[in-house]
Formats: structure tokens, C-alpha cells, sequence
């Protein structure tokens, strides 16, 4: 428009001298000039623009590793534009990083669990295993992200696990016994991750190798038990019947078979009395809240008062002359059914004219030392590390007459292990045995 009057002004004086070449010439000058400048301007908005979108793309492609600073300045449409990204990177970021601290968190917790975790995905590939999955296997640690199942399990049971989980999309439980794991037992739990948007398995192994072990051992107790009340029911019964069949008139045996239902019944007693006892032992799991302080002299002598009329009946020696003033921690009368059962077995496992020895004193380490013995007919080697089991016994035939239930040195070990003590046995077949306790002193 500024160009028009500028270029009549300039070519008026042409006009008049009829110059016409030049002023075509001047018109296509001015016009050049006029429209070069637009173009000139556009095109140095048009880098401006461009340098600018560039930027927002270099931002935009480094989230949300970093949130590089966009420069102010630049188109207003832009500049807006910029603002709003940056403060959804912010966003985004903040989102990443509080997602990667709880997946750190996370695989921190699993890391360290005892139980053993692996995921699966769809093709059996590892996505997780923590290590104590791995140890369980015997494989190298830590497991990467991507190995087959294959190549760290080679346990058939787990495979099937995951598999039918995968297929069924519902949990599933199986218990194993590891091999490669020292045998332990383990009970796997596997469930489908419905989150994952490709189909993938977890699955966590819990060692229950103590919990296996306590069910076996009650399983063989109740076995035991049962044994064991077989025989003096069967022969009470058995006697009883012959009884009842004509043998009341039997005026030579009769008197025997009663005599023999009775000690199986005193049998039976002694059994069912044990059981109370270990049972309640069992239960009070701890050491008693207010234990006495217990002269252990004094104890020995009223186990010896107990055993006193066997140890004459048998023509056994009871000394203990040997003991010295000594205290421990404890039940009264738990210690001494201790005491008491180490010296019916010394008086009961004797020869005529006998002897059983018992004598008590502070050691020189400050435990207390109570050692019961005889010179009996001993233990041989190979029994000595069984006779604190439920129920054993070296010779059941020898045991049974004398009312034994197998059950006596179980007891002791359980009373004094509950004390925090110890109790050991030296034997030699034919010479006699020795019983050892050690207890804290009070
Ligand atoms: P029992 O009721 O048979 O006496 P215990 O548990 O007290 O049961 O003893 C287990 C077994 O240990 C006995 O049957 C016996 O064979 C053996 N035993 C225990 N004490 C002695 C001992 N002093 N001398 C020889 N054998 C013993």
C-alpha cells in the first residue's frame, strides 16, 4: 500500500517525458521489493516455527527419562502448547518414578522371603524367580528374565502346575518332595496373574519339611499307641473269655489267669499314665513361669523312698551317698518322676545283689551334675542312641513283665530339656549303665 504513492512519485517525471521503458522498468523494481519483504518475513517465521516444533519433538521424545527444559519464547500458539506438555511430563514422571520405586520395593520383599516365588509367562519363560526358588533348585543365582522353566526346573510336578494353571486360569496346589533340595517337602501354590495382558503363572513354594516331619511322627505315635494297647487288651480279653469258657472251675490255673489280667491291666495303667504325662508335657511347651528352686538331694531321696520296695524285692542296692548340696530351677514334681524313672529302670534292668549308685554335685562349670547308675545288664551299643524314642525298648519281651512301657526315658529327656538341661547314657553290655544330667544351677 506505503508502495504505491512511492512508486507514482518516482516514475511521474518519466511519465512526462514519455520514457516508457523506463518506467515499466521502475514499476517491475518496485513491485520486486514489495513483495520480496513479505516473503522474506514468512519464511524467517516459518524457521522460527520450525526450530521451535523440533524442540517440543527432542522433549517429547525424552520422556519420561528426563524432563529436558523448553526454552520460553517462540510462537504464542507453541508456547502455550510447550506449558501444557510440560506439566503432563511432569506428570508422567512423577507416574514412572512411583511405579518403579514400588516394583523396586516389591521385588526387594520377594527377594527376601523365605518362600520360593517364580513367574511364569504363557510359554514357560521366567519373568521373576527369587532366590530362594533357585536355591531350592540348586540353580545358579540370580535367575535372568527370559530362561525356560526348563533350564532352571527340571521337576515335573511344577511344570504340570503351571501348565494346567495356564490352561484352567485357576489356582492350583500340589506338595513335592525336592531332590535336589536335601529331600525337604514343599507345597507349591500356583495362580494365574490376571493382570498381565499376556497370560503368565505365579507360583510359591513353602517348605513344610518340619510340618511333614511332626505329621509322620504323629502318624507312627498314633500307630505306636495303638500297637502298643493291642497286646494287653488282647491278652485280657483272651484270658477273660477262657475264663468265662470253664476255666473259673480251673481251681489249678484260674488264680494265674487273673493274676495275668491284671498286669496287663497295671500295663495298660502305666500307659495311658505316660501318655498324660508327655502329653501335658508337650503342651506346657515352655519352661514354667514360676519354677522352684529345688534341692536336688532331697529329690533323689524321695525317688529312692519310691523305688525302695522293688530295689529290696530284686535284692538291688540303693546309694546315694554321693550327693552333695546343689540347687536347680524347676518343677518338684516333674523332676523327680525324672529321677524316679531312671531308677526303676536301673533297679529293673539288675541282676540279684546288684548295685545302683547316685550321686549329685556342682561341676567345676557351674552346672549341676546328677548321675544315676548301676552295674546291670547294660545297654547294647547299637540301642544306645534309640532309647530316648516313645516306645523303644532293647528287649520288649523283658520289658513287658516288668510293667515297662517304653515310654519312662522319653519322659526324663522331655522334663529335662524343658529345665535347659541335658541327659546322656554310657553303657557297656553286661557291666551296667550310666545316666547323665546336666542342669543350670539356681
Ligand atoms: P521301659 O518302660 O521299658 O523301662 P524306658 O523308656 O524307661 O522304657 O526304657 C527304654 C528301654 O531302655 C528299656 O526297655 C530298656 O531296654 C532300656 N533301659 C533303660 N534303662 C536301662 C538300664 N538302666 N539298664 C539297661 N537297660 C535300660
Amino acid at each position: 500500500m506505503i508502495s504505491l504513492p512511492l512508486a507514482i512519485g518516482w516514475v511521474r517525471g518519466d511519465i512526462a517525458s514519455g520514457s516508457l521503458l523506463a518506467v515499466w522498468i521502475k514499476l517491475a523494481v518496485v513491485l520486486g521489493c514489495t513483495s520480496a519483504i513479505p516473503l522474506l518475513l514468512m519464511s524467517m517465521q516459518a524457521r522460527r516455527w520450525r526450530l521451535r516444533v523440533h524442540e517440543v519433538e527432542n522433549f517429547v521424545s525424552a520422556l519420561p527419562a528426563t524432563v529436558p527444559e523448553l526454552s520460553p519464547g517462540g510462537p504464542a500458539e507453541l508456547q502455550q502448547l510447550s506449558h501444557t506438555l510440560r506439566a503432563m511430563s511432569l506428570r508422567v514422571r512423577q507416574g514412572v518414578e512411583r511405579a518403579s520405586r514400588e516394583s523396586s520395593r516389591r521385588e526387594a520383599i520377594l527377594s527376601c522371603i523365605a518362600e520360593g516365588v517364580l513367574a511364569v509367562d504363557s510359554d514357560l519363560k521366567i519373568i521373576f524367580c527369587n532366590d530362594a526358588f533357585a536355591t531350592a533348585f540348586s540353580a545358579r543365582t540370580p535367575v535372568s528374565e527370559g530362561r525356560t522353566l526348563y533350564e532352571v526346573v527340571r521337576e515335573p510336578t511344577l511344570r504340570d502346575i503351571l501348565q494346567r494353571v495356564l490352561r484352567t486360569r485357576s489356582a492350583e496346589m500340589d506338595r513335592l518332595q525336592l531332590p535336589t533340595a536335601g529331600k525337604k517337602w514343599f507345597e507349591a501354590r500356583a495362580l494365574p496373574l490376571n493382570s498381565e495382558a499376556k497370560q503368565a503363572a505365579v507360583l510359591v513354594l513353602h517348605d513344610i519339611t518340619d510340618l511333614h516331619n511332626q505329621e509322620q511322627l504323629r502318624k507312627d505315635f498314633v500307630a505306636d499307641v495303638s500297637h502298643e494297647l493291642r497286646t494287653p487288651l488282647s491278652a485280657i480279653r483272651g484270658y477273660a473269655e477262657t475264663l468265662l469258657e470253664g476255666a473259673l472251675e480251673d481251681k489249678d490255673n484260674n488264680r494265674r489267669f487273673v493274676e495275668i489280667i491284671l498286669s496287663h491291666s497295671v500295663r495298660l495303667a502305666n500307659i495311658a499314665s505316660d501318655l498324660l504325662v508327655l502329653s501335658e508335657l508337650d503342651a506346657d511347651a515352655s519352661f514354667p513361669a514360676s519354677p522352684e528352686r529345688l534341692s536336688v538331694p532331697e529329690l533323689v531321696q524321695s525317688a529312692i523312698y519310691s523305688v525302695e520296695n522293688a530295689a529290696a524285692q530284686r535284692k538291688v542296692k540303693l546309694n546315694s551317698e554321693r550327693c552333695q548340696e546343689c540347687y536347680v530351677l524347676g518343677l518338684r514334681f516333674r523332676l523327680e518322676q525324672a529321677l524316679v524313672n531312671l531308677l526303676d529302670n536301673a533297679v529293673k534292668f539288675n541282676r540279684p545283689e546288684g548295685k545302683v549308685c547316685v550321686e549329685c554335685a556342682p561341676e567345676p562349670s557351674g552346672r549341676v551334675r546328677i548321675v544315676v547308675s548301676d552295674n546291670g545288664i547294660g545297654i547294647p551299643s547299637g540301642d544306645v542312641k534309640r532309647i530316648f524314642e516313645r516306645f523303644y525298648r532293647v528287649d520288649k519281651a523283658r520289658s513287658r513283665p516288668t510293667g515297662g512301657t517304653g515310654l519312662g526315658l522319653p519322659i526324663v529327656k522331655e522334663v529335662i530339656e524343658r529345665m535347659g538341661g541335658t541327659v546322656t547314657v554310657e553303657s557297656a553290655l553286661g557291666q551296667g549303665s550310666k545316666f547323665i544330667i546336666l542342669l543350670s544351677p539356681a
